[in-house]
């Protein structure tokens, strides 16, 4: 009797759309299918199977998806695919209308059941236990073994996965925040998925540098934002499943990590941590070996002395501040539930500069929210010369169904919203230039990230104020006394 050989494992091809967030969700997908005999290639054409992981934040970040999903469905008729999977934030929010409308696509995968992967792509889980992304940890808490200190009254819930929730995020369920009845074909329950230490990642950041995702969900109001809708409640991961996943990293080479969430300065707030971001950085700047340590996406209120005081205490704790504002006229961020305004910025800034000197400050703002008046344009101009910021982004207001800023009156013309973006960047590149030029002659400590894909004449670097992907990038054209470089090398 001749023997049946297994079936070949089949191929994956994964495309990721979105932010880094996303980014890490795919890993995540990537590590479960290659756990499960899958092999995870680059190469769309060499793919039996194609994963596209959408983005629906805003209009463009939709169309970039839909596009996606189109073109790879090209590949099921003229190519080796056979099977098309489509997962992340746009299955969230049009999970029945996405099968209806393109016929090619076999499965959607939402951002709660990265798991579904496996039985979309027709592979069998590894038994329950081994397969679980939630590793309870038993006994005493860990939070008390740790030492952590916990808010007065409330019980850590870190070492369990049993997450209780931030009273913000159960308050704003109540006002019915994260409704989605009016989403067509967002059905399926909100999510509560949670990675950890234990379930597989397979990394795709260049060798030296990687993300931590330290929460998922946000219970924030802002009007213009989807996000809480699609990701879920605010939650954490447990302190020490992120500190060991940090270990993991650096073992593995990673000598750069970006901690990263929706709102990463909550971190902890639904353990019962106090200061849980600054406790969490301090813990994970004790790792040997691990150079740079930052985190993106602070919101604005909850950037505490003590948080300050962290990143100042520690060398391998990059002089770097996320701090996406939104806008600066008072009036705006009311109706965009965000409140403040230039002058509370402002004393925020001075405060951030003078507990860290020489860090660098990143922010992005909306233009164009419904009712923005040329004095709040203006009032904004006015705080991007003032505060002078290192690196800056503006996007466009994007009206998105389910925001509470879609049934506002007054919306913008486009041509209004695109003259007033231009401005602002035109305004903040002259800042950044003459900041820059003082660069000029400093000595600074490099991470080496590899050839430049322009030329192989230069090599592309970053220095600790510029964050992977968005702050631009440092060439080299001259190693000095070294003879070579290698990606990774400081
Ligand atoms: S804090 Fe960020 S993710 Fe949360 S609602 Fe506001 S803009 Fe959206």
């Amino acid at each position: 009797m001749t023997k049946l050989s297994p079936p070949a494992p089949p191929t994956v091809g994964f495309i990721s759309l979105g932010c880094p967030k996303n980014l890490v969700d795919s890993e995540v997908m990537m590590g479960l299918l290659d756990r499960a005999g899958a092999r995870v290639t680059a190469h769309s054409e060499e793919a039996e199977i194609l994963v596209v992981n959408t983005c629906s934040f805003i209009d463009t970040a939709k169309q970039e998806s839909v596009d996606t999903i189109l073109e790879m469905a090209r590949h099921k008729t003229s190519g080796r695919a056979k099977k098309l999977i489509v997962a992340g934030c746009l299955v969230e929010r049009y999970r029945d209308e996405i099968r209806k409308s393109i016929p090619e696509v076999d499965a959607v995968v939402g951002t709660g059941e990265l798991e579904a992967i496996l039985e979309a792509a027709g592979l069998a889980a590894p038994p329950a236990a081994a397969v679980s992304p939630f590793n309870i940890l038993t006994g005493q808490s860990a939070a008390t073994q740790a030492g952590l200190e916990t808010r007065p009254g409330q019980e850590s819930q870190a070492g369990t996965h049993k997450h209780t929730s931030r009273s913000e995020g159960d308050l704003r369920e109540q006002q019915g925040r994260f409704r989605r009845d009016d989403w067509q074909g967002a059905t399926h329950l909100l999510p509560t998925y949670l990675y950890d230490e234990t379930t597989p990642r397979f990394l795709t950041t260049p060798k030296s540098s990687a993300y931590i995702k330290i929460a998922e969900g946000c219970d924030h109001p802002c009007s213009f934002c989807v996000i809480p809708n699609l990701r879920g409640k605010f939650r954490s991961r447990r302190f020490e499943s992120v500190v060991a996943e940090a270990h993991q990293l650096v073992a593995r080479g990673v000598r750069e990590i970006t901690l990263i969430g929706q709102d990463t300065t909550c971190y902890g707030e639904d353990l019962g941590l106090k200061d849980g971001l600054a406790q969490l950085l301090d813990a994970l700047a004790r790792i040997p070996d691990l150079r740079w340590l930052r985190f993106l996406y602070a919101y604005p209120n909850r950037v505490t002395a003590k948080l300050l005081d962290t990143i100042a205490r520690h060398d391998n704790i990059c002089k770097y501040l996320d701090l996406p504002l939104q806008h600066a006229s008072p009036d705006v961020l009311k109706r965009m539930k965000r409140g403040a305004g230039a002058e509370i910025f402002l004393k925020t800034l001075d405060k951030v500069r003078a507990a860290v000197p020489g860090i660098a400050l990143r922010t992005s703002f909306i233009v164009g929210f419904p009712g923005e008046t040329a004095e709040d344009s203006a009032i904004l101009e006015g705080f991007i010369k003032e505060a002078k910021f290192d690196w800056l982004g503006v996007f466009n207001y994007s009206d998105e169904e389910g925001s509470g800023a879609f049934s506002l009156d007054a919306k913008l013309p486009k041509r209004t919203i695109e003259s007033r973006k231009r401005r602002l960047m035109k305004l903040q590149q002259s800042i950044s230039k003459r900041a820059k030029q003082q660069w000029v002659g400093r000595e600074l400590v490099l991470l080496a990230e590899g050839e430049s894909e322009e030329t192989p004449l230069l090599w592309e670097a970053r220095t600790q104020f510029h964050a992977p992907e968005i702050d631009g990038k440092v060439y080299i054209n001259d190693f000095g006394d070294l003879e070579s470089l290698e990606p990774g090398r400081v």
